[in-house]
């Protein structure tokens, strides 16, 4: 059986980039600040004892000896938590989206991670969305690198849906010009992108260089980190869908944005869950209720309604990893003190905050 050692999680939002911060990741405590002048928040749990927390703070939340051997760890850092196609939403004149608009602190980026590996002074994506250009300059100020390094040491993607790699076209001459970086994709993406403009001239350029990930096999990104591709049944128009099951020290993080419903995949969620220390999951939809005069059947994702009351039968230990992630403009988690956010929250489960920013 594997060892499973204790994880440090560390918590952080900006001001720049606000939110109501609505759901505590495992063991940990929880500042909101202004951006610069962070509230740090440590927690120290094993995945066995989720609930214990054994790291105080100093009355002001920081607790500078740990962040100095925390910057030399591996971070996760959530650039942003909304459905593919942002929050606000393009054409969208209901209620929902005039608050994000009336609002700017409530606006939200599309679904994207980014881990840095402090020690080794590597930054890898996860997802390259149509925010790329915000979120690459919310990771430098989060997470900065020495300057004439390149931005980023690779980029993974789930899948040809535009919210996961549309932000690619910021890559080509028109504007970084990068110089063959990394994009880590499945064998159907890897071949969309190369037969496809404009994707094919980022390969043609050798802008980029797409290597080709297989489902199960774990690609090492260092002594620390690893990537392995599981594959999950989706809308696969172009590509194959997969979520990452990343491993970090000796922890593990899951990352599935998208996914049809549980239902529909041979895997019991449950056991994906047992397996890792977070899960970061699809909650597209909060219920079936959200697009009225559209039929709900053709983009069918777990409600987060359905997950909880599949997920309300875990011990708490297995509750406490869940973060749901990748919510559509309507869904009313994006609306802070929303009774959906009371619900989730009741049930010891989260939800992944833009900016949210996790050490292991
Ligand atoms: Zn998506
Ligand atoms: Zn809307
Ligand atoms: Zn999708």
């Amino acid at each position: 059986m594997r060892v499973r050692v204790l994880c440090v999680v560390f918590t952080i939002l900006l001001g720049d980039f606000p939110g109501t911060f609505l759901g505590n990741p495992i063991g940990t405590r929880v500042g909101i600040s202004p951006f610069g002048q962070a509230t740090t928040a440590y927690g120290q749990t094993s995945s066995k004892a989720a609930d214990e927390d054994t790291v105080s703070t100093d009355t002001a939340g920081n607790e500078p000896a740990r962040e100095d051997s925390a910057k030399k760890q591996l971070e996760v850092i959530v650039l942003g938590n909304a459905q593919d196609a942002g929050y606000p939403q393009a054409g969208c004149d209901r209620e929902c989206c005039k608050l994000a608009r009336s609002n700017p602190s409530a606006r939200r980026f599309a679904t994207s991670l980014a881990i840095v590996d402090h020690a080794n002074s590597k930054r890898y994506l996860f997802e390259c969305t149509p925010d790329f250009r915000e979120q690459l300059y919310l990771l430098d100020q989060l997470a900065p690198i020495d300057s004439g390094r390149a931005k980023l040491d690779g980029i993974f993607l789930t899948h040809a849906h535009i919210g996961h790699y549309a932000g690619l076209i910021h890559l080509g001459r028109e504007v970084m010009s990068t110089d063959r970086l990394p994009v880590f994709c499945m064998p159907r993406m890897k071949a969309f992108l190369s037969s496809n403009g404009p994707w094919n001239q980022l390969v043609d350029l050798e802008q980029i260089q797409l290597k080709k990930l297989a489902a199960g096999q774990i690609l090492s990104l260092g002594t620390s980190c690893s990537v392995v591709p599981f594959l999950v049944p989706h809308r696969d128009e172009y590509s194959e869908t997969v979520g990452f099951e990343i491993a970090l020290n000796e922890c593990t993080m899951m990352f599935l944005p998208d996914i049809d419903k549980w239902e529909k995949w041979e895997v019991p969620i449950e056991s994906l869950i047992a397996r890792c220390d977070m899960a970061l999951l699809d909650g597209t939809f909060f219920d079936g209720s959200e697009l009225p005069g559209r039929d709900m059947s053709q983009i069918p994702h777990p409600f987060i309604t359905e997950s909880l009351s599949r997920f309300k039968k875990l011990p708490v230990g297995e509750r406490r990893k869940i973060h749901f992630i990748h919510f559509n403009h309507t869904n009313p988690v994006l609306r802070a003190e929303s009774d959906a956010n009371r619900q989730i929250l009741e049930l010891q489960m989260h939800v992944a905050e833009q900016g949210q920013r996790f050490r292991f």
